[in-house]
């Protein structure tokens, strides 16, 4: 039996729905995790229209969309945005590589694609800085591990799960973590480069438990979904931490920093007003340092 013409005609308008709602779906999901992958995706819309690939079968065709999507994205992302970000909002994008001159590179290359990695021009001074100074006395160059700083447009537009990296003047850096022989660990310790935490101990103030119980359930997440191996294997480096915080609080440019308080204490740093605790509707900060210009 065959479907009625207005049967037909209903199936598609029900198709081209469920084509329209999944359009929608795409574009939303990629402007929240990286602001302009949306535009993009309509592009990859406008494009798709000049190839005709409909007598492929499905999974060449999916793998036809896949990278033709993938050259727009990157092309945007790498030509297309660090100008206009400079010009229109005054951001610029951190180095995806260590250079001749300088180890400073994302934990997890997934930042920089997805376009999180964009701070006004004096964070990345800021940073060139101090890896310079904090180079001084080392047998070997420091490596610098950043993980999310802002997107590259619009004050106010959110870099989620953060609550604040939505101006530029926000970043996130790694700890220094070392091996038993003193040198610095230079990888990272987790695959997003948080999540791994130099928790509280004995008497020290516990936040982590403060702010759970007082039903802050997402204060802890990202410890709970990570593996806490690597500090075993690559312990907190008490030292460089302590000299890299206190010269961060000490710089003019710096507005402020946040660490868990237990560490603050720990690491002796009682004096600087700069240092100060998050609040717990964040996330706990015994994983990173957040600095803010
Ligand atoms: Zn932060």
């Amino acid at each position: 039996m065959t479907d009625s013409r207005p049967q037909r005609k209903l199936s598609g308008i029900l198709k081209w729905i469920a084509r329209m709602f999944l359009h929608f779906l795409a574009i939303s999901v990629l402007t929240i995790l990286t602001q302009v992958g949306g535009i993009s995706y309509i592009l990859f819309l406008l494009v798709k229209r000049f190839y005709n690939n409909k007598k492929l079968s499905i999974w060449h065709r999916i793998g036809w969309n896949t990278l033709v999507f993938m050259l727009i994205f990157l092309f945007v992302n790498i030509v297309i945005v660090p100008p206009l970000a400079k010009q229109i909002s005054g951001r610029i994008p951190l180095p995806y590589f260590n250079t001749k001159h300088s180890n400073i590179k994302p934990a997890n290359i997934f930042t920089c694609l997805l376009n999180r990695h964009y701070v006004k021009p004096g964070m990345k001074d800021l940073l060139k800085d101090m890896e310079k100074e904090m180079n001084q006395g080392e047998k070997q160059k420091l490596q610098w591990l950043y993980l999310d700083a802002n997107f590259p447009f619009i004050d106010g537009f959110p870099l989620l799960p953060h609550r604040s990296h939505d101006d530029g003047r926000k970043l996130d850096i790694a700890f220094f973590y070392k091996k038993k022989n003193g040198e610095q660990y230079k990888r990272r310790v987790s695959f997003l480069g948080y999540g791994v935490c130099e928790g509280p101990s004995g008497k020290e103030v516990n936040y982590p438990k403060i702010c759970r119980d007082k039903g802050y359930w997402q204060y802890n997440i990202l410890e709970e979904i990570t593996s806490q191996k690597s500090i075993k294997k690559y312990p907190f480096d008490k030292e460089r931490n302590k000299k890299i915080l206190q010269k961060l609080a000490t710089d003019k440019r710096v507005r402020r920093i946040f660490i868990e308080p237990h560490l603050k204490t720990r690491l002796g740093l009682g004096g600087y007003s700069k240092i100060r605790f998050h609040g717990c509707p964040a996330v706990r900060h015994d994983d990173h340092i957040h600095i803010e210009i």
